[in-house]
């Protein structure tokens, strides 16, 4: 399979370039940053395009990618409703085409959201900590929206009652933000890479879901999972997970 790399300067695109040129079934067709033209996606017959830019630069690469017929494996963040049916829409002009975003990579960090969500219904209360490095640009992470997104429809299904909380003065941001029903708290410091807890409560005890990403290899077998399987799921997947049943 003919891989191209979008956003291949930076600190992700650079660890999917290392991860395609070491597996013996992908060839890198294509290594590209911001400025380089996306012509080159089609003159070196890339069937796969992998995108690690940014949530402002995504959606053009993606669109051209699509109208020219190519499978894209989103990694970039940011991905609101409105972005996700606007993709829909272009996937839908291109039924052949597979189009996966994945908020998170990891494969202990897809666990951790589902085991989360499985928590969901037996909890009370449950809020999350989210810590990033200090260049990160977005906040919550992509991971916290994703969690307490799956954590809120499982409290829903599960007719879970509001959460406690006797709060009745408070400095502006000191119960995080909400996500849904979910209270999310984002840190941003140095020799954080990525790493999320989600806090579960109720009477008498807690429960802890924690996953560290130690460096940014870690991301890279979920980000091979993605390749390998994109072209045979047309249209939008969201999550790794609807491609780890197979593994
Ligand atoms: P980064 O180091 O800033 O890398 C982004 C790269 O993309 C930079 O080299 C940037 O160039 C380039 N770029 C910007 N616009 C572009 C365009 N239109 N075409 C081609 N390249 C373009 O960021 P990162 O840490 O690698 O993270 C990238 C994205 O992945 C973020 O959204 C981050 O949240 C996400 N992420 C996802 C996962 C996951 O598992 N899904 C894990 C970690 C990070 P300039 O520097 O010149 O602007």
């Amino acid at each position: 399979m003919k891989v191209a790399v979008l956003g291949a300067k930076g600190r992700m695109g650079a660890e999917a370039v290392a991860a395609i040129n070491a597996a013996s079934d992908l060839t890198l067709s294509a290594a590209l940053d911001l400025g380089d033209s996306l012509d080159q996606l089609v003159s070196s017959g890339t069937e796969i395009v992998v995108d690690f830019t940014t949530p402002d630069s995504v959606m053009k690469n993606l669109e051209f990618a699509i109208q020219n017929g190519i499978h894209v494996v989103v990694g970039t963040t940011g991905f609101d409703e409105s972005k996700l049916n606007l993709l829909k829409s272009m996937l839908s002009k291109h039924p052949k085409v597979g189009a996966l975003i994945a908020p998170n990579f990891g494969l202990g960090a897809v666990l951790m959201m589902q085991f989360s969500q499985t928590a969901a219904k037996y909890f009370e209360s449950v809020e999350i900590v989210e810590m990033h490095h200090a260049h990160k640009v977005d906040a919550p992470s992509g991971t916290a929206i994703r969690t307490a997104e799956m954590i809120t429809a499982a409290r829903k299904q599960s007719k879970k009652p509001a959460m406690p909380d006797s709060t009745k003065s408070e400095i502006a941001g000191a119960r995080g933000g909400k996500v849904g029903d979910v209270p999310v708290h984002s840190i941003r410091s140095h020799g954080y890479v990525a790493h999320q807890e989600v806090i579960f409560g109720d009477l008498g005890e807690t429960l802890t879901i924690r996953h560290d990403s130690i460096n940014r290899a870690g991301f890279m077998p979920g980000v091979l999972i993605g390749i390998r399987n994109v072209a045979k799921n047309p249209g939008l997947t969201v999550g790794l997970e609807n491609y780890m049943g197979g593994m």
